[in-house]
């Protein structure tokens, strides 16, 4: 048994474990322990949405135990402080892990380049504390402004610099600039006293982007009123002021560093050989910190059984040192996966992998309305590029945490968004309290329970009559049962034919008198009635019983099937079924499941050319209830957070990913 180690579930951690856990689903040949020292996974890459309060903090973390569900992968909350790699042991302040491989998965830090002040006067964005710790002093510090009579004082507490116009600051003003507009309105300041910096270094933001692309950024930016000092470097830092090299300075107090990002202090503290400075071409001297020096197979230059991975590497590739962005992480982490499978394998059927980088473009955000990016060499901008940058991050969570992630950021990014910051607006915030829908619940119960009472009148739990469910069928298949009914059912009906032979000549005569009557009167009505005509015939069937689309789905779902049930419990099913969707809807009970039967049923009715246009609205009501409308006032309350217990604990739920909200400890 091989006992493999992970440390950090950030991208690049997810990926080898999740990459190991595949592959030895089935043999107990290893172990996976993945250790991180939060109890979820962060989404760095939209941190800057949740600092600029664009999303809720929920929206950037997932917990270990949606991520691994029914995984092999053992999770444990822990911060790793020590490695002996003689031992093949890794130490945190109360456990010792024992390992045969480790992959080193610890993510990156800022880096202050040693310039006097910045360390101790920033705020930084490189974890979900840091993001939380922005998002409530800008919240604070807006509230204090207003109560601030001192002009300067105010014009200050108004005053937000972020240096560096890389992904991160730009993102990250980008946030503060639709930010400072909903502050602006809630606080009562006019837009224009709220101060955006950007301070950069190089003579261009986002240097990795094309010049047209920064451009249009820029002009954005611009446009937005954010100041953007580029080509200049900042000198220093204290408490409430940025100098820069110019010697001027700008005082603040939010001063946001995003110039610059290392490895980390932990992976630096183990020992291990780095990535050269720059361009010096000494390999292995210890200049690079945290970034730790790997071979192609992505093992540590000093121990074979190590990886790092992700921000913690550093590899030349065509010349240049893979850049700490997603790809890098999870390409990365994979490609040190197969080489530990490699490893324990040893068969030719898991070759070792030599790292090949496959990046696929880049997209910045600049806040939730505009974006621009180049993905695959198409070039976009504004809300195509935010679709395209949703689509990424949409593609990502469906493998990471599946279907009930993926709705939980269409929830977090759009559904809920209330303030216009999203490229669909607000349109999705409009909420309906559950009370309002309280009668619609109780008259679509009613009327399925009326349903199922009128098919009883029809005689459909009388199965001496014979079928009266056969118009769900074609005409020439015979349902179960229905045959032997119909021969016993004949003979009594010829007997009462011939009696009521005499009696239907006999009340002809009267009839015939009647219509003759009745004609004079009727025509008057019909001639006024021609003269507008209907315009839509609500009687009517939405799909012709006898058209080309029920007869299709007839012949297709129907005949098969249906032909082998004996009708009589075909015909209890229904009328059963009915009746329950109707009392479940007017309990207020499994709400969600009799509003998505009772729109599955109205759906089978109409397709098999038996639902007329009037009956619509039961499918339009039956959404509504879909969305949690109908626990107002129902049984629910107390059976569905039972059901939720019970269902996030199944094996299924956790296969697929399916939880109602979070699951429980892994
Ligand atoms: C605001 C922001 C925006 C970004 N935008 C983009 C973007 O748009 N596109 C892009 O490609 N990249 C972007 N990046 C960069 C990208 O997020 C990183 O390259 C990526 O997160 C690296 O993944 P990783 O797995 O190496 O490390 P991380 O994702 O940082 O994960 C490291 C994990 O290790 C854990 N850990 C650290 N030390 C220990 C320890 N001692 N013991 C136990 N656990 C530990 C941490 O808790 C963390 O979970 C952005 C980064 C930031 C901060």
């Amino acid at each position: 048994m091989k006992n493999i180690l992970i440390i950090g579930g950030g991208y690049a951690g997810i990926a080898a474990a999740k990459k190991l856990a595949k592959h030895f689903k089935k043999d107990g040949e290893a172990s996976i322990t993945l250790i991180d020292k939060r109890p979820f996974h962060t989404l760095m890459t939209e941190l800057h949405e949740v600092a600029g309060h664009r999303v809720e903090p929920d929206s950037v973390r997932i917990p270990y135990a949606k991520v691994f569900g029914v995984s092999k992968v053992q999770v444990e909350m822990d911060a790793i402080v020590s490695i002996d790699f003689a031992k093949k042991e890794a130490k945190s302040e109360t456990t010792v892990y024992p390992y045969d491989y480790l992959v080193l998965g610890a993510g990156a830090e800022p880096e202050f380049f040693g310039i006097p002040g910045i360390k101790e006067n920033c705020f930084t964005l490189w974890s979900f504390d840091d993001a939380m710790k922005l998002r409530f002093h800008v919240d604070d510090i807006f509230e204090k402004a207003v109560a601030e009579p001192n002009r300067e004082k105010r014009r200050k507490m108004l005053t937000f610099v972020v240096a560096g116009a890389g992904f991160t600051g730009v993102e990250m003003a980008g946030e503060l600039l639709e930010w400072r507009d909903a502050m602006s309105a809630k606080w009562l300041i006019d837009p224009k006293d709220v101060r955006i910096v950007i301070i950069e270094a190089m003579s261009s933001i986002l240097p990795f982007f094309e010049e047209d692309l920064r451009d249009k950024i820029a002009a954005y930016l611009k446009k937005h009123d954010v100041e953007l000092l580029t080509g200049t470097a900042i000198t220093g830092a204290e408490p409430g002021v940025v100098q820069l090299k110019t010697g001027e300075s700008i005082q603040t107090n939010t001063f946001i560093w995003t110039a610059g990002v290392s490895g980390n202090q932990f992976a630096d503290s183990l020992g291990l050989s780095t990535g050269p400075f720059g361009k010096n071409p000494e390999a292995g001297k210890r200049n690079r910190r945290g970034r730790l020096l790997v071979t192609s197979e992505m093992r540590s230059v000093d121990y074979p059984d190590v990886f790092p991975v992700g921000d913690n590497l550093w590899f030349i590739e065509g010349e240049k040192p893979l850049p700490q962005i997603v790809e890098t992480a999870l390409q990365t982490g994979i490609c040190a996966a197969e080489n530990i499978i490699a490893d324990i394998e040893k068969s030719e059927k898991y070759p070792h992998k030599k790292f090949k980088s496959d990046y696929h473009g880049f997209m910045v955000s600049v806040g939730g309305k505009y974006a621009v990016s180049n993905a695959m060499n198409i070039k976009m901008s504004g809300i195509f590029a935010q679709a395209m940058k949703h689509f990424v991050n949409l593609h990502y969570l469906i493998g990471v945490a599946g279907i009930n992630q993926c709705w939980e950021y269409i929830k977090h990014e759009f559904l809920d968004r209330k303030d216009q910051r999203s490229f669909v607006r607000g349109f999705g915030a409009y909420k309906t309290r559950g009370y309002w829908l309280l009668p619609l619940r109780l008259w679509l119960g009613l009327m399925w329970v009326f349903e199922g009472v009128n098919k009883i009148g029809e005689g459909w739990l009388a199965w001496a009559t014979g079928t009266k469910s056969g118009w769900m069928f074609s005409p020439w298949v015979t349902q179960a049962g229905a045959a032997d009914v119909v021969s016993a059912a004949s003979d009594a009906a010829t007997t009462a034919a011939s009696g009521a032979a005499e009696a239907v000549s006999a009340a002809s005569g009267v009839a015939e008198a009647a219509v003759t009557a009745a004609s004079g009167a009727g025509a008057d009505v019909a001639t006024s009635a021609s003269q507008f005509g209907t315009i839509w015939d609500f009687t009517k069937p939405i799909f012709d019983s006898n058209g080309a689309i029920a007869t299709w789905v007839r012949e297709t779902f129907m005949d098969g099937v249906m032909a082998y049930i004996p009708f009589q419990g075909f015909q209890l099913f229904v009328v059963l079924f009915e009746m329950g969707i109707g009392l479940c809807l007017i309990g207020g009970l499994f709400t969600w499941w009799a509003a998505a039967f009772s729109i599955v049923m109205c759906l089978m009715f109409t397709f098999t050319g038996m639902f007329e246009w009037y009956k619509l609205w039961f499918i339009f009501a039956g959404f509504l209830f879909l969305g949690g409308g109908g626990r107002a006032f129902g049984l629910d309350c107390w059976v569905v957070p039972c059901f939720k217990k019970w269902w996030n604990g199944t094996k299924l739920a956790r296969r697929l990913y399916l939880y109602f909200g979070n699951p429980s400890k892994k």
